[in-house]
């Protein structure tokens, strides 16, 4: 049933090259700009009925399925599209090239102090040149403090700070900012900044990408609908971070891996960047999510490693028939072994998972439902936090919203059950913390409904 329905939206099918009804051109919109301000391209518009125009393929990257990798059941086309993917990291000595060769962003302070003594530099530039990526540099030429010399001679090695073009920001009534990132290949990607106000502190949450597409193909998803390009680079994902606090001119005070791609498939990218946010950038690794549909093997690599991170499971059904029909990739990690991995990440770590419930009229909303989510919790001892997330329809989607009822009764049942949950039905990360979710309820807000800062 659920096979070949994804959250397809006006703004990911033109980005992504995939169409659909009402679709809008990023490069329209930018050609329709009346105000352009800040920096690298970054561009504030509201738009309103634009004419379809045609793609500019110069600009949007588009990712396209693998031959032979179709919707329906998982097979042996999808497992060697994921060990691809798994594959794709710049940390193993062989594997294909990720990110930007040069790339400083990302690099702790003793790397680059490392760097400037390799050119012969006294081991204090390599402080120079990491306050001067907190700063915000661009370019070499950032970096006036630096001698021109040796600016010069790392130019001509391919040195740079590593820092995506910023080809546009979208800003929604609520303050909530997406982000596309060009990045040096020409791919694109996007990251969400939603700023809130909790116990009368600002908050600056920001929703990165971990890989350009996504070889996952959760039903659900507008990114999963597409192929799978490659991993971001740890300074491709910092990169995000960067850009968002720069832009907000905020400190980051929370970072999420809920946008494009499955953050466990590229584990080694993801951690260094959890590493340089937490120990160079200072956001608390308490404060850092890392969500994942499943990746076999993965969540007990994640638990070695001892971190405060929290991690969301996006479960969406209570049994491996249904999970199976959301997400295919469940086929090959059967929801038994992800609940027992997540009981073990929680042993291991003493950080408690959250689950993420996308709730689905008519497909997973049932209290029946609510009841086995529940026994499935209380089976693994995980009585942990439960986010249910209303479906947010969107065109071509034969997914439809739950009730209001619906609702409120799913999380009556938890409730009585002993299990902590939320309703998350309002803005930004809370109205899509699901992975991959995020992304599309963004995308799905009609371009006309942005407005002009
Ligand atoms: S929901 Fe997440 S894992 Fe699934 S296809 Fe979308 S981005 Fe990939």
């Amino acid at each position: 049933m659920m096979s070949g329905l994804g959250q397809h939206s006006s703004f990911s099918t033109c980005l992504f090259g995939r169409q659909s009804r009402g679709s809008v051109c990023l490069q329209a919109t930018k050609r329709a700009a009346s105000q352009t301000t800040g920096r690298r391209g970054s561009t504030h518009v509201a738009v309103k009925d634009q004419p379809k125009p045609a793609q500019d393929l110069s600009v949007v990257s588009t990712v396209p399925r693998p031959r032979g990798v179709t919707d329906g059941p998982w097979d042996a086309q999808d497992v060697k599209a994921v060990e691809e993917a798994q594959q794709s990291e710049t940390s193993r000595p062989g594997r294909r090239q990720v990110g930007q060769p040069g790339a400083l962003l990302a690099q702790t302070i003793q790397e680059l102090r490392k760097l400037a003594e390799q050119d012969g530099q006294p081991a204090y530039r390599g402080k120079q040149l990491h306050d001067g990526l907190m700063k915000g540099a661009q370019s070499l030429d950032d970096f006036s403090n630096l001698p021109k010399a040796w600016r010069e001679k790392m130019a001509e090695r391919g040195v740079s700070p590593g820092r995506s073009h910023l080809l546009k920001t979208v800003t929604a009534l609520d303050g909530t900012r997406k982000f596309l990132l060009r990045l040096h290949d020409d791919r694109v990607v996007e990251a969400v900044g939603i700023p809130s106000e909790e116990q009368g502190k600002s908050r600056l949450t920001v929703c990165v990408s971990s890989q350009v597409g996504c070889p996952m193909r959760c039903t659900f998803c507008a990114t999963g609908k597409g192929g799978f390009a490659r991993n971001l680079a740890a300074h491709e994902i910092v990169d995000q971070v960067m850009t968002a606090q720069e832009q907000f001119s905020h400190r980051v005070s929370n970072v999420v891996f809920m946008g494009m791609g499955e953050p466990l498939l590229n584990l080694p990218n993801v951690l260094k960047s959890v590493a340089w946010l937490n120990q160079d950038l200072g956001i608390g690794a308490r404060h850092m999510t890392i969500s994942t549909v499943g990746v076999p093997n993965a969540i007990a690599k994640l638990a070695q490693q001892q971190l405060q991170v929290t991690l969301a499971v996006s479960l969406h059904a209570p049994d491996q028939a249904l999970r199976q029909q959301l997400v295919p990739s469940a086929k090959a990690y059967p929801l038994q072994a992800l609940m027992e991995d997540s009981r073990q990440f929680f042993r291991a770590t003493g950080r408690r998972v959250t689950f993420e419930y996308t709730l689905m009229a008519g497909v997973n909303d049932s209290t029946v439902q609510a009841e086995a989510l529940a026994k499935l919790l209380r089976q693994y001892d995980l009585c942990s936090h439960v986010n249910l997330i209303p479906w947010n329809p969107v065109d071509e989607s034969d997914f439809q919203r739950p009730s209001r009822n619906a609702a409120r009764a799913f999380h009556s049942v938890l409730q009585q059950r002993g299990i902590p949950c939320s309703i998350r039905i309002t803005r930004g990360l809370e109205a899509a913390a699901a992975c991959g979710q995020l992304r599309n309820d963004h995308q799905k807000t009609p371009m006309s409904q942005l407005a002009v800062v």
